[in-house]
């Protein structure tokens, strides 16, 4: 195996390194998922399929090549999705089977539209932390603002707790503003 084709695989990248990491979030097996797909559908148009109209030999070759991609770039979406829905704490298998079973990309439409938010880290211990986390479960470093009496998830721009009409006034800007204000 050669080395220019080994991926970093995702324990090897820097959980905090800036900028857009879509493209190394193409696993290998995808890759050549993808040309073995784009070679096969050649096979299929050049040589299962009947010659017997050579004058059709353009329109063959712009098939082959049209379905061709069209397969190989659902074989990298699929292994972009795998990925994905790592960073994102979602079930991998269920989406991954969503993907496939739902025809014409209409899976991946749907994967694309449902997905929930990269997770993010929590400043304090470096947890993994979904966007729906109002602390740290590891060690209770508050992420979003939270009511003082029922500890749901309040907006920063609320006087009363919307849950239970607790005046969020008095529960005192540190408490509940700590994420914000640090
Ligand atoms: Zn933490
Ligand atoms: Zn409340």
């Amino acid at each position: 195996m050669m080395r220019e084709w080994m991926w970093p695989t995702a324990s090897e990248k820097d959980p905090n390194a800036p900028g857009d990491e879509d493209l190394r979030m193409i696993p290998r097996w995808s890759m050549v998922l993808a040309i073995l797909l784009f070679a096969g559908m050649q096979y299929i148009f050049h040589v299962v399929m009947p010659h017997h109209k050579h004058e059709l030999l353009p329109l063959r070759l712009m098939m082959g090549y049209a379905w061709g991609s069209l397969v190989a770039s659902y074989a990298l979406l699929l292994g972009y999705v795998s990925r994905d829905v790592k960073r994102r704490g979602m079930s991998a298998g269920l989406w991954m089977l969503v993907c496939v079973v739902l025809p014409g990309g209409i899976g991946a439409v749907v994967y694309f539209m449902l997905r929930q938010p990269v997770l993010s880290r929590c400043p304090n211990c470096s947890t993994a932390i979904a966007a729906t986390y109002h602390f740290c479960p590891q060690c209770q470093f508050q992420m979003a603002p939270v009511c003082g009496e029922c500890h749901r998830g309040v907006k920063i721009t609320d006087v009363f707790c919307t849950q239970c009409g607790h005046d969020l006034a008095r529960d005192g800007a540190p408490a509940r503003l700590r994420v914000y204000g640090d």
